[in-house]
């Protein structure tokens, strides 16, 4: 008998007035290249400047998701070149995240499953590109909008409980004002991670991520087949075909596609981010935040 095993990795959208780490307007808007500065496109010179009141949605989300909350906020760097990311880094959070050891319980087909979160991390949005036959042009008003990353540790058991995990997580996001959340903006986008293993086994099995899943109802099906094309694979005696790589969510053809294989943190080269000093969270600063849930 075999029995997948899931991860969640959930980027979404704080809906601040403006920026990350700078303070050009974070809003929707179809026109392309609108909702820039200097900083957004990296300019010799420009410096990142935190913007408080994403740390404070970042903190009420730790907060409504019962994590445990650092003394201090600590910014990374993960380098890495990509023509989206202009600084050739992203600010992110990896050694000391906003939220860590959190569980939240929701309802699945009547009964309770406590889901646990590994850690809630705050960091920048890059630019996004569209692609045409000769040529693909970068837009970045989405360049440095504060994204908030939650991590699932792997204790999901089915697609319908993944599911369920995001409607909640969606209710949460909107209520406590954190986010709109709206899919359709690309407002939530989701990374899933899906392994299976024998019942009787104690190891989890080799896990593939599929990035950037769009919809839930994508989330859904993108586990679907996952469960069903490794556990084929283990049943043809090819289980070593099962091997760690990202894919992607093929909509056209209802299947996953293989990317790239995986790259290590060490590939990222993390290191602190020195522009930005260590920020202290006064606790009664998060008793307030706590209050206004
Ligand atoms: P990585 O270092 O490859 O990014 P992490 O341990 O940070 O892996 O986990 C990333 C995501 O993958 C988390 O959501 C985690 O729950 C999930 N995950 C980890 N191992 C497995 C597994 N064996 N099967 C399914 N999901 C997993
Ligand atoms: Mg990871």
């Amino acid at each position: 008998m075999l029995e997948p095993t899931i991860g969640l990795e959930i980027h979404c959208e704080l809906n601040t007035k403006s920026k990350m780490f700078s303070g050009s307007t974070n809003s929707y808007t179809t026109f392309a290249n609108t909702n820039i500065s200097e900083m957004d496109l990296a300019l010799p010179g420009t410096l990142p400047r935190p913007n408080v009141e994403g740390i404070r949605k970042a903190i009420k989300l730790a907060l409504a998701l019962n994590c445990e909350i650092p003394n201090e906020v600590l910014f990374d760097r993960k380098n890495y070149y990509y023509p989206d990311l202009p600084k050739g880094y992203q600010i992110t959070q990896m050694h000391d995240p906003v939220g860590v050891n959190g569980s939240i319980k929701i309802d699945c087909n009547g009964t309770t499953k406590k889901i646990l979160i590994h850690d809630i991390h705050l960091e920048e949005d890059s630019a996004s590109m569209d692609h045409f036959t000769d040529v693909s042009l970068i837009n970045y008003n989405r360049a440095g909008v504060p994204l908030l990353e939650l991590v699932t540790e792997p204790c999901i058991e089915s697609p319908e409980e993944a599911v369920a995990f995001l409607e909640e997580m969606r209710r949460i996001y909107q209520y406590a004002n954190i986010s709109d959340a709206d899919t359709k903006k690309g407002q939530i986008r989701c990374d899933v991670n899906v392994s299976i293993m024998d019942v009787d086994s104690k190891e989890l099995g080799t896990k593939v991520e599929v990035k950037n899943v769009n919809s839930f109802g994508n989330v859904y099906e993108t586990i679907k087949y996952e469960i069903e094309r490794q556990s084929k694979l283990k049943d043809k005696g090819r289980y070593d075909e099962v091997v760690q790589e990202t894919r992607r969510w093929d909509e056209e053809s209802g299947t996953t596609k293989r990317m790239r294989t995986k790259a290590d943190a060490i590939d990222y080269k993390y290191f602190v981010e020195p522009n930005i000093p260590k920020y202290k969270i006064d606790q009664n600063w998060v008793e307030e935040i706590k209050k206004c849930i």
